[in-house]
Order: C-alpha cells, then sequence, then structure tokens
C-alpha cells in the first residue's frame, strides 16, 4: 500500500500504470523542497519491484532494502556540494548498464536536477534519449522551468502541490502519534511540505532551531545599523542561511496578511502577537518591501554573490522599510 501522504492524484497515476503494465521509462517530479517527490520516486521504484500481494507492499525483501537504501538495483544520486557532476551521471551511466541482479528494474533517482551542471545534464539527456530496457529513472526538481526542455520532454512529468494542512495535522496525528495540537501546529508551519513536518516531529531541534531564528529576527529590527552589519558578518558564514532567509520570508508574508485582515491562513501561528504588533507599524506597503527584499537576497544567494553582503543589504533595507 502506497504510504505517500497526500498526492493522490500522482499515487493513482502511477498505481494505475502499473497495472496495466504502462509505467514510463523516466519520470520527473517538481514541486517545493520537502513536499515529497523523493518519497514518492522511492515508492514508485519499490511498487515497481515489490513481490508482495499489493505494491508496494513494505514487507518484501525489496520493498525493505529500498526503504533501508541498501537495495543493489536502486540507487539515489544526489547534488555533491551544490551540483550535481557529469562524474556522477557518468557513474549512474554504468550502474544503468548492467542487468539488474535482483529487480525487475534498474531505478535511479536523481534528486535536485535543477542544480545539475551543464555537462551533466547534456550526458544525462543521451541516456533519456535511449534508455536500457531494464531502467527506471526518477528525476525529482523544484521547478520544471530550470531544466533544459529536451530532458523534460523526455520524461513524464509530476508537478507536486503543497498538501493540505488537515491531511498532514492527520497524517502526523494517527501514523507518527503526534499530539493533535502539535500535529496541527507543524502542519500549518510547514505549508504544506509533508517531509519537512515529519522531521519536525521526529526532531524537537528543528522546531528550536526555527524559534530561535524568529527571536533572532525580532531582535534585529529594533536593533540599529551597526548591530545588523555585524549580524550580517556571522550570518554571511552560515550555510543554513538560505532556510533562514525563507523562514524570515515567511515571517514578513505572516505580517502581510494579518495586515489584510486574513490572520486565519498564517503560517506561523504561534507568534499572531508579534505578527499582530509588526503588522500594525510602518507604512502599508513596508512588510511587501521587506518581502521582496528577501527574495532579492534568495536570488543573490543563488547568483554566488557575497552571502554576507546579500545579508547586509537585506537587513538594512528592512531598517528603511520599519521606518517609513
Ligand atoms: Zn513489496
Amino acid at each position: 500500500m502506497w504510504q505517500t501522504v497526500g498526492h493522490e492524484w500522482a499515487v493513482a497515476l502511477l498505481a494505475r500504470a502499473l497495472a496495466t503494465g504502462h509505467t514510463a521509462q523516466a519520470y520527473l517530479l517538481t514541486g517545493a523542497p520537502n513536499v515529497g517527490k523523493t518519497h514518492l520516486a522511492l515508492e514508485l521504484a519499490a511498487a515497481v519491484n515489490c513481490t508482495g500481494d499489493a505494491p508496494p507492499c513494505g514487507q518484501c525483501w525489496s520493498c525493505q532494502h529500498i526503504a533501508r537504501g541498501t537495495h543493489p538495483d536502486v540507487t539515489t544520486v544526489e547534488p555533491d556540494g551544490a551540483r550535481i557532476k557529469i562524474d556522477q551521471i557518468r557513474s549512474l551511466q554504468r550502474d544503468l548498464s548492467l542487468s539488474p541482479y535482483r529487480a525487475r528494474r534498474r531505478a535511479c533517482i536523481i534528486t535536485d536536477f535543477h542544480l545539475a551542471t551543464t555537462e551533466a545534464a547534456n550526458a544525462l539527456l543521451k541516456t533519456l534519449e535511449e534508455p536500457p530496457a531494464h531502467a527506471l529513472l526518477l528525476l525529482t526538481a523544484v521547478d520544471a522551468g530550470l531544466l533544459l526542455p529536451t530532458i523534460v520532454s523526455r520524461c513524464q512529468a509530476l508537478a507536486l502541490r503543497a498538501v493540505p494542512g488537515a491531511q498532514i495535522a492527520h497524517a502526523l496525528a494517527t501514523r507518527w502519534g503526534v499530539p493533535e495540537e502539535h500535529a496541527a501546529l507543524l502542519a500549518r508551519l510547514s505549508a504544506g511540505r509533508v517531509g519537512w513536518a515529519i522531521r519536525a516531529a521526529q526532531d524537537p531541534a528543528i522546531l528550536a532551531d526555527r524559534e530561535q531564528h524568529l527571536e533572532m529576527l525580532l531582535a534585529l529590527l529594533h536593533q540599529g545599523r551597526a548591530a545588523k552589519i555585524a549580524a550580517a558578518e556571522d550570518l554571511g558564514k552560515r550555510d543554513d542561511l538560505p532556510d533562514i532567509i525563507r523562514l524570515w520570508q515567511a515571517w514578513w508574508r505572516d505580517v502581510l496578511l494579518v495586515r489584510s485582515g486574513c490572520e486565519e491562513l498564517v503560517a506561523n501561528v504561534d507568534y499572531l502577537d508579534a505578527l499582530r504588533q509588526w503588522a500594525a507599524r510602518g507604512s502599508p506597503h513596508s512588510a511587501a518591501v521587506a518581502l521582496r527584499d528577501a527574495e532579492t537576497a534568495l536570488t543573490r544567494l543563488e547568483q554566488n554573490v557575497n552571502p554576507r553582503l546579500a545579508v547586509e543589504v537585506m537587513l538594512l533595507g528592512w531598517g528603511i522599510a520599519m521606518a517609513a
């Protein structure tokens, strides 16, 4: 039985393809980080190779080894550092050229393919043009628009959307034993990203980090120029800087929602009082400007602009927006 939370239409489509023997040779699963792309890809690899009665049964040798990441015929390729490199694709091509050891289909899951170098993407294109008959290629990416159109056109695309909060909360409570109130909070904070919600339920450090980063934001907003520049110096050295900026971006989105009278839609429900205070401050456009500044900072980070500089410009801009 499929265990994927949400994405029913995609599961139905894959289950039907499996039942009729018409699975594609390559799939492209797109959607926000942690929305469930890799999980669904692994379930498909399991379903294709399952020997149980209701694939993916989760019980047979194949299903269990795929879930543990120890199946000899199922490989996962992740970005090596910031990119997927050509050597990784070459190694995958060598794997795929061999007959499966135990599986029906040799499956390869390549995550975050939007991070592939041009050389790596072109190399994979050759495999997609003439895939070995026993191969099953499963690509994930945040957006199909970031890939070569020739890659996209050779895959069956499944665009995964945010999973409704009520569904995430229900799954956390019933399958992971999370107390209902906490499940509801995690579902809200996850903004439809099931994977994030499950990890946050299992690892309290994730919520503690979030709280610490929100407190840092609130403190910074009260501080002057020198403190912001010093904070940018520290933040610029952090590997999780994009995640922190995304969290702060969600904060400003919430301020905007409160200001627009849509409190029921805010993500950071446990910070509603602070959100109301900030919604009552600044000019009507200040939260929108802050939100845009965060987006600009994220884009700059992707373009390899000096992280300290990107975050400094953003923080100083927030000071001006709030004073306006
Ligand atoms: Zn099975």
